[in-house]
């Protein structure tokens, strides 16, 4: 081979690498993973060539005894802020109002929208998702009252646009990480209770209120729920325990910090995992 062909075999080599890199740009590789900071110009480069994933946070404002009445928005927001990255997806703002329960939704602060108001709503959400580019959406959610009507809103986009959904109720998955990292033996977490708690301690750790918590004590903020066929208005308590005796805060930032990139862990993992295999189905030809 004579040097000139070499040399130009090797440009077209350096080329083609390059664009090849520059395909291979990732949502970590940009200046913003944030849906809102971006122009719709610049937006409109990047997706789908980019990404074509996003993660939905959607939470609740609703009384969490020692916790923020905000527990619900901050943890899918601080699951989010680890997630991102590794499911290369830009992070859509939070959907804060939710379907607070009714059981609690007297004590104050707590907002509370209706079921059949939600469905709309967040129906109308993520159909513009979808109409921007996004083909993979990850709903990452911070609250059960909220679970029923945005199955019913992606089964429905689903059919009509043919683009993938996945929710994650991040209290109703991964329950071995209760016995991994606090011992307890794995139960479903509860509500504002010490894994709900860890969630938001990782990140804000000033806004559990530990004053409150032994002032009114443990026991009377928190209670393990009613017994089948018992149905109270309001609950016992604004905590519900997973079981008697079991779900108490602990307070320990590090703990709480280990249990929530774990659990990110477990919702990255399982997000890639599905996005590759709904790829791999769409183009089995
Ligand atoms: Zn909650």
């Amino acid at each position: 081979m004579n040097t000139r062909l070499f040399t130009l075999m090797t440009l077209g080599l350096t080329v083609s690498l390059s664009i090849a890199a520059q395909t291979r740009q990732t949502v970590g590789s940009l200046e913003y993973h944030d849906l809102q900071n971006y122009s719709w110009m610049r937006l409109a480069q990047i997706i789908p060539e980019v990404t074509d994933r996003i993660i939905l946070p959607v939470g609740t404002v609703e009384s969490h005894g020692a916790c923020p009445i905000g527990t619900d928005n901050f943890i899918p927001e601080n699951l989010a802020d680890h997630v991102w990255k590794d499911v290369n997806a830009l992070v859509a703002p939070i959907v804060n109002h939710g379907v607070t329960g009714a059981s609690i939704s007297q004590f104050p602060g707590s907002i509370m929208i209706r079921p059949e108001v939600f469905q709309e709503y967040i129906y109308d959400i993520l159909k513009d998702l979808v109409r921007t580019g996004f083909k993979n959406i990850l709903i990452i959610n911070g609250h059960g009252g909220n679970t029923e009507p945005m199955q019913k809103a992606i089964a429905k986009l689903h059919m009509e646009t043919g683009a993938h959904f996945m929710i994650i109720s991040w209290w109703e998955a991964a329950w071995n990480l209760a016995e991994e990292v606090y011992g307890l033996k794995p139960v479903q977490s509860g509500h504002g209770d010490l894994e709900e708690a860890a969630l938001v301690l990782s990140k804000y750790p000033e806004l559990i209120d530990r004053e409150m918590y032994e002032k009114l004590g443990k026991d009377n903020l928190g209670h393990a729920g009613t017994d089948k066929g018992v149905i109270m208005m309001p609950a016992w308590a604004t905590t519900r325990l997973p079981e008697k005796g079991v779900g108490y805060l602990d307070f320990d930032q590090k703990k709480a910090k280990e249990y929530t990139v774990k659990k990110a862990k477990f919702i990255s993992d399982t997000f890639n995992e599905a996005v590759s295999r709904w790829e791999m189905m769409e183009s089995w030809k």
